[in-house]
């Protein structure tokens, strides 16, 4: 889960990583009351969870409250890469003598944490990686050692950044670290981190990711998510413990096995143009078990989805046996009734293939059509879409 950079300014500042002081507002009235509140100039920031916002007229300066109420007006609504800002981060202006970059990651080709500096900030860092790769430090990091003093000097003298506050600048890396560690962050990035002409180290932005495995035991992380930016489908299917994701096509998709719902993805997508152009609606793998429970609750919220037209069940039973998902697919569509009301492609494979075909055959629910091969079936669930749309 990717948070927003107040909530990743939160956090830094639970962990002790110096940010400058402001508040979240949602209105002009409320910009302008913390404006007012925090004294002096503010900068005025989007709260979107995409890069580039400076660019896009997304980060203002404002000397006075009556200013940043309104750059907030001229911020709130406005469309950066696609997403709508709700709010803006009122925050204390920090005058800035020199920007640089800094992040630990999860390093999943290397199977290790990364920590990246450079003491050219700023700019963003893809740009920096393919133009000046020279002045980005990597450093794998132990997981077991991490990141003490010594560690975050080193990282920082590899990135060349200036001696004068190297041991200023180690002490929050240090405690960027922390934050990543205790709080089961997969990325925390900080662009730019500055200097003020003060030589004081303080974090200007803040972009964090959090691992959501690690969400049982971070009771705190609940409370960051955006239910009103969730797509209500994902949030449904989250909420019935469903690995579904969404996308933007017309044919449902049901599968047991991660590998197996990507290859049916694959396979839609091919058909599909033989179909002007329908494509997966969703990602949904209801695992080894695909009980009657689970195909309700998957059908439940593929067919919900109103550009959804036809659903591809493509099953390949293992431990559990095919007359068990067919079954399931039978008992499913009995729990849900007349929701059910768009057209199913059903391929079964694998063990007790005959068993399952004939309980699907004998149930003869109108809806389903029974397709022996994946590229066959494939190929009508998609024909269906099309004729849907
Ligand atoms: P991003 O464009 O989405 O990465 O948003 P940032 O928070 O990084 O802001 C973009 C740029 O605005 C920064 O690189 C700074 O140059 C500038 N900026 C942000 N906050 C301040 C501030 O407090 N004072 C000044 N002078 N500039 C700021
Ligand atoms: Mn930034």
């Amino acid at each position: 889960m990717d948070l927003y950079e107040y909530q990743a300014k939160d956090l830094f500042a639970a962990h002790g990583v110096p940010v400058l002081p402001g508040a979240v507002a949602s209105t002009t009235e409320e910009a302008r009351a913390t404006a007012e509140r925090l004294g002096g100039p503010v900068v005025v920031k989007a709260q979107v969870k995409t890069g580039g916002r400076g660019k896009a007229g997304g980060v203002k300066l404002a000397q006075s409250p009556e200013e940043a109420a309104e750059k907030a007006n001229a911020i709130l609504g406005l469309d950066i890469k696609g997403h709508v800002t709700r709010r803006v981060l009122v925050t204390e202006a920090s005058d800035i003598a020199e920007e640089y970059y800094f992040s630990f990651l999860l390093d999943r080709a290397n199977r290790t944490f990364l920590a990246m500096a450079s003491a050219e900030g700023g700019m963003e860092i893809e740009q920096l990686a393919v133009e000046r790769p020279e002045a980005l430090a990597r450093v794998p990091v132990d997981a077991i050692a991490g990141v003490d003093k010594a560690t975050a000097l080193k990282i920082l003298r590899q990135a060349a950044f200036p001696e004068k506050i190297v041991d200023a600048a180690a002490d929050v890396v240090v405690r960027l670290w922390e934050t990543f560690v205790a709080e089961d962050a997969t990325l925390v990035e900080v662009n730019p981190l500055v200097r003020d002409p003060q030589d004081r180290i303080v974090a200007l932005d803040g972009k964090v990711t959090l691992d959501e495995n690690a969400a049982f035991r971070q009771a705190g992380h609940a409370e960051l998510v955006d239910k009103e930016a969730e797509d209500p489908l994902e949030a449904k299917a989250k909420a019935k413990d469903l690995n579904y994701v969404k996308l933007d096509g017309q044919v449902g998709i049901i599968g047991n096995g991660a590998g197996l719902v990507m290859s049916t993805l694959d396979v839609v997508a091919y058909a599909g143009e033989r179909h002007g152009g329908v494509r997966p609606a969703n990602f949904l793998d209801i695992g080894g078990g695909a009980s009657a429970e689970v195909m309700a609750a998957g059908l439940d919220v593929i067919l919900n989805d109103p550009s959804v037209k036809s659903v591809f069940v493509n099953v390949f039973g293992g431990i559990t046996a095919c007359d068990a998902v067919a079954t399931g697919i039978v008992e499913a569509l009995r729990i849900l009734g007349d929701e059910a009301s768009k057209p199913l492609v059903v391929r079964l494979d694998g063990n007790n293939v005959e068993e399952g075909r004939r309980i699907l055959a004998d149930a003869a629910h109108p809806l389903v059509t029974l397709v022996d091969t994946m590229d066959d079936a494939a190929d009508r669930a998609a024909e269906l879409a099309a004729a849907g749309v």
